[in-house]
């Protein structure tokens, strides 16, 4: 068996799933799981895992979609730079059918907008350097995972003496909202399923305040099917126990100090700032804007532009999804006016968006 066969092994996740029945039994209210990663969200629709589990476990997405937690604010300010002449912009393919205001990156791309996915940030690098007389605009868009590369993306275009790149920077760090969300008293949260990837850089230690508190448990989990149950496991074993506490279950790969050298070069680049979050509001410290020093790179700073002004969609619950108050399916244009090719939200376009992951797998 292939190594990571095991954490999709039929029997092994029916093993898990009849423990957290057993162990839910007895139980008169249900129990209620986040999951704050995309990926996760995605895993636990692609697998189907909400139909092994209990009555007595619901699990709701959470913040965790990086492209859906960007305000419309932000798509904006990027759509205003595409209508630059000289301007490139670059950006993950996610970013493009997202709709803002009164556009999106794909409609000014048809209208002769210059916008090129790119895999990496440093792709938007080297697009920099064959293009001298463009500036350059990489979008900066996610969480402790992207924003590493991101940083390393302006610290290569400052060594390479570049005066045209830039980043348009919107990064988000995970703890915080999950701290808002739990003191949140229409939404009652038993545990977090912590996300994977974000954990790998930040460690489980940050996770401890939510414990402290607000006495909520917190396990990072993986994205396999056994993985997550047996997140959901650990969650339930812990409120049974009347515990709150951080564990790893994802420790293959997450450590409780997270990665020092990622860290460093957050903290070299970026400067926490208030971020607005969509559907949450702005939350204090919760975002990571480019530091005073290397503000040359930073698009908003350097390249000012009208932005035209906010429209939020009309019928469009990406926010209150976002903070774990409806499911998708509660939406009346989720599958009718709303679907992947023509979205209202942008929780259905990323492919971490809980609706595009309703529309794909849990219809
Ligand atoms: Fe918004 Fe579409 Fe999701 Fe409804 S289905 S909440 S309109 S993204």
């Amino acid at each position: 068996m292939n190594y990571l066969d095991q954490f999709r092994d039929k029997e092994i996740v029916k093993g898990l799933a009849r423990r957290i029945t057993e162990l839910t039994a007895g139980l008169s209210e249900p129990l209620t799981f986040m999951e704050v990663c995309g990926t996760h969200t995605m895993a636990i629709y692609q697998f189907g895992l909400r139909t092994l589990l209990p009555p007595q476990v619901r699990l709701i997405s959470g913040p965790g979609c990086p492209v859906c937690v960007t305000p419309n604010g932000y798509l904006d300010r990027a759509l205003a730079l595409s209508r630059l002449s000289d301007v490139i912009i670059t950006t993950f393919g996610d970013m493009l059918r997202v709709p803002g205001s009164s556009s999106s990156l794909m409609e000014e791309r048809a209208k002769g907008a210059d916008v090129r996915i790119v895999y990496s940030p440093l792709d938007a690098v080297q697009i920099a350097i064959k293009n001298p007389s463009k500036r350059v605009i990489f979008l900066g868009v996610g969480f402790e995972t992207t924003a590493p590369t991101i940083a390393g993306s302006i610290l290569s275009a400052q060594k390479l003496g570049l005066t045209n790149y830039f980043v348009l920077a919107s990064h988000k760090t995970m703890p915080q909202p999950m701290g808002i969300l739990s003191a949140d008293p229409e939404l009652s949260v038993d545990g977090y399923l912590c996300p994977a990837h974000v954990s790998a850089i930040i460690g489980g230690n940050a996770y401890r305040f939510l414990c402290e508190e607000y006495g909520v448990p917190c396990v990072v989990t993986g994205f396999e099917p056994a993985d997550v149950l047996q997140g959901v496991e650990m969650l339930v074993r812990q409120r049974l126990a009347g515990e709150a506490k951080v564990e790893i279950q994802y420790s293959r790969v997450v450590s409780w100090e997270g990665n020092p050298k990622a860290q460093a070069i957050l903290a070299e680049v970026f400067t926490p700032f208030d971020a607005d979050w969509r559907g949450i509001g702005v939350l204090p410290g919760s975002g990571l804007k480019i530091a005073e020093r290397y503000a040359a790179f930073d698009a908003e700073r350097a390249i000012p532009v009208e932005v035209e002004p906010l429209k939020e969609h009309r019928g469009c619950l990406c926010g209150e999804i976002l903070k774990g108050k409806v499911s998708p399916f509660d939406c009346p244009l989720f599958g009718k006016a709303c679907t992947p090719e023509s979205p209202v939200g942008a929780c259905m376009v990323s492919s971490e968006g809980t609706c595009a992951a309703a529309y794909k797998y849990g219809r």
